[in-house]
């Protein structure tokens, strides 16, 4: 393993700067972990990935995070796809207003 944080070290780490809350957090899963293990190419990589991230304590702000600024990889435990799935749903959400009931 190699010692350094995969998710938030600069190279070959995100554009977008990450929270500090998140970077320091001295809890989190991922601190020590390979960056590689984020960035799988099979299902059981996505899985190894989600493991890592279970239960971390910045799991929720790191999904939320990824999913704002558009991040490849697992961030949260969860994919791009998974984000990007959540991401559009929120969005219909809030354009599909509900239709008034109207009597007849
Ligand atoms: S949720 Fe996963 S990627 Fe995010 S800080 Fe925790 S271990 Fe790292």
């Amino acid at each position: 393993m190699v010692e350094r944080s995969p998710v938030f070290d600069d190279d070959p780490g995100p554009t977008v700067p990450v929270p500090v809350g998140l970077s320091s957090h001295p809890g989190r899963h991922c601190l020590g972990v390979d960056t590689e293990v984020f960035f799988p190419f099979s299902e059981l990589g996505v899985l190894q990935a989600r493991l890592v991230c279970t239960g971390c304590p910045v799991r929720v702000a790191c999904r939320e995070w990824a999913t704002a600024t558009g991040q490849y990889g697992i961030w949260g435990g969860t994919t791009r796809e998974e984000r990007t799935a959540q991401r559009h749903a929120e969005v219909s959400a809030v354009v599909e207003p509900t239709r008034p009931v109207v009597a007849a």
